[in-house]
């Protein structure tokens, strides 16, 4: 007896939704067969019967739909474990909130354990500026550190400063600065890496142990989201350590591709260096591209914009020259290493995607991520660049207001904040276009992402007014967008369902080609499946949503 064309794992929903440009695919197919980590075959309950005996593993999920897995095109997994350590501040509204979350985390804390927060967003300090006030009343003698949402700046408590030696005189050569009040002394305001680094090596590390398990607890709530892959903007110091950890005793439950940087005011060199990690890799993750920065945040006044923001801020890139981004990103393409820039303030898009179509070899493909507020001439050189684009439709709609009350829009005025996440025309453009979450910055959620792409705001709220909602994307593009595209844009193909592909698939209780947004934002993740295996088993072991209408 042969096991030939016998599938290791069936399963059956109401419908597949392949992404294949050939419709013939899915025409009444229900379900797909897997054999040793490869789609086989799509088709109907009949067909597929055939793949079937005692040895497949039968999933039947009636009336779900089957998708190819969801690709977060921008997270920061490890970076995480550091950066969502201690209270979850990221639901707190008002500084009030702040302090009281503060106090339920310092009640549970050991005397000598540092206070701890995360998730801060500015606009709790309204009008006022921005300082370390709270912690210190909260913290007193014990050093605090929180991190805001953005992982562009953090607060530190005076007790933390000391502990770090920061003076409020530092320089730095990647656009950071310790923000000092009309004394000189501190505020506790720590702006971009190296300003936070000050502080952040003297916090107490993790162990390593802990780490692994932390990171692998984070990989497991990205499969829960609804991703079976991830694109990494960072390569963090112990990340393959801990990868390699994981892997010497399990799967990981996402794949990753890790792209390590090129810091702002590195010697060329650094090439040589980068040049050589590509391609070092696990079973699911690999060392691939490498991701620079022409600018911060708008939200902490360090993007690069062609005018100051309403305080005078973010008038530069973070490249001291920012040639040398020109020289490092020329370097990296005529050695054919993809690369993803961050880039926010209109003046940094104009100047990466100029830096890109200048480009004389184009070996390989180079994305912009984030792309917060660009012009019209932006736009007009980003379709002949060959630039590709990536973006966090969630960062408008969470961290931003259709009335402009907040600090982004404050800071950026009127017509640049009209100029915000322009989704829409840059599709219409024809620019291929991924999507993600930039988690920690925003939750790891398909559907969120998906809903909130179409609404242009949060999907659970519907009082909110829509965001500048002519850039809306349609369902279609918006699915592209966590399927194809994260393929299409960094220069693979993927995220189509056929036989021959990957077995890399997301099981919905609905489909978001055709469910109304509000809804689509609640469906349950049934099912992810990386490589052939099943991560998440919603519809069983009732993870996540499984009250949700899931089982019909
Ligand atoms: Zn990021």
């Amino acid at each position: 007896m042969t096991r030939d064309g016998i599938a290791d794992l069936v399963v059956f929903a109401g419908t597949v939704v392949t992404m294949d440009s050939d419709p013939a695919t899915s025409d009444g197919a229900e379900g797909v067969a897997i054999v040793a980590g490869e789609v086989v075959a799509i088709g109907n309950r009949t067909a597929l019967q055939a793949r079937i005996d005692e040895t497949t593993r039968v999933v039947d999920l009636p009336g779900a739909v089957i998708l190819p897995g969801f690709v977060d095109s921008h997270i920061h997994p490890v970076f995480g474990i550091e950066l969502t350590r201690g209270a979850d501040l990221s639901r707190c509204r008002t500084l009030a909130d702040v302090e009281s979350a503060l106090r339920a985390e310092v009640a549970g804390l050991s005397p000598e354990d540092w206070l701890l927060g995360w998730g801060l967003d500015p606009n709790v300090f309204g009008e006022e500026a921005v300082s370390h006030a709270v912690l210190n009343s909260v913290a007193g003698e014990r050093p605090a550190r929180i991190r805001f949402f953005d992982a562009h700046a953090a607060l530190a408590s005076d007790a933390a400063l000391a502990l770090g030696g920061v003076t409020g005189r530092e320089e730095f050569t990647d656009g950071s600065r310790v923000v000092t009040d009309e004394q000189g002394r501190p505020t506790g305001y720590l702006l971009e890496l190296q300003a936070i680094d000050l502080v952040e090596r003297v916090l107490p590390p993790l162990s390593f142990e802990h780490r692994v398990d932390a990171l692998y607890e984070v990989l497991l709530n990205m499969a829960r989201g609804g991703f079976t892959s991830g694109q990494v903007q960072d390569l963090a110091p112990d990340a393959i350590p801990l990868l390699t950890a994981i892997e010497e005793t399990r799967d990981l439950p996402i794949r990753l591709r890790m792209s390590p940087w090129y810091v702002p005011g590195t010697p060329i060199e650094e090439v040589v260096r980068l040049a050589a990690l590509q391609g070092a890799h696990g079973r699911h993750w690999v060392v691939e591209g490498v991701k620079l920065m022409i600018d911060g945040t708008i939200d902490n006044g360090t993007a690069w914009l062609h005018e100051p923001d309403c305080l005078g801020e973010s008038t530069t890139s973070l490249w001291l020259d920012p040639d040398q981004y020109r020289n490092a990103l020329t370097e990296l393409d005529r050695r054919g290493i993809p690369t993803t820039t961050h880039a926010i303030g209109d003046a940094g898009i104009d100047f990466v995607v100029r830096a890109i179509d200048g480009l004389t070899e184009h070996a390989a493909t180079h994305r912009i991520e984030h792309i917060e507020t660009m012009t019209d001439a932006a736009l007009a050189v980003f379709m002949s660049s060959k630039a590709t684009a990536s973006m966090q439709p969630t960062h408008c709609t969470l961290f931003t207001r259709a009335d402009e009350s907040d600090n982004w829009s404050r800071r950026l005025g009127h017509a640049r904040a009209g100029r915000g996440f322009r989704t829409r025309d840059l599709v219409s453009a024809g620019i291929p276009l991924a999507l993600g979450s930039d988690w920690p910055v925003a939750p790891s959620d398909a559907v969120g992402i998906l809903a909130d792409a179409q609404l242009r705001r949060p999907h659970d709220d519907p009082t909110a007014q829509p965001i500048g909602p002519d850039q809306a994307l349609d369902a279609m593009d918006a699915l592209r967008g966590l399927t194809v595209e994260p393929y299409r844009t960094i220069g693979r193909t993927g995220g189509v369902l056929r036989a021959g592909a990957v077995a890399d698939i997301t099981v919905l209780d609905r489909d978001p080609r055709t469910a109304d947004p509000e809804s689509l934002g609640e469906a349950a993740v049934l099912l992810t499946i990386v490589d052939g295996r099943v991560v998440v088993d919603a519809g069983v072991s009732g993870v996540r949503g499984s009250s949700r209408g899931g089982r019909r």
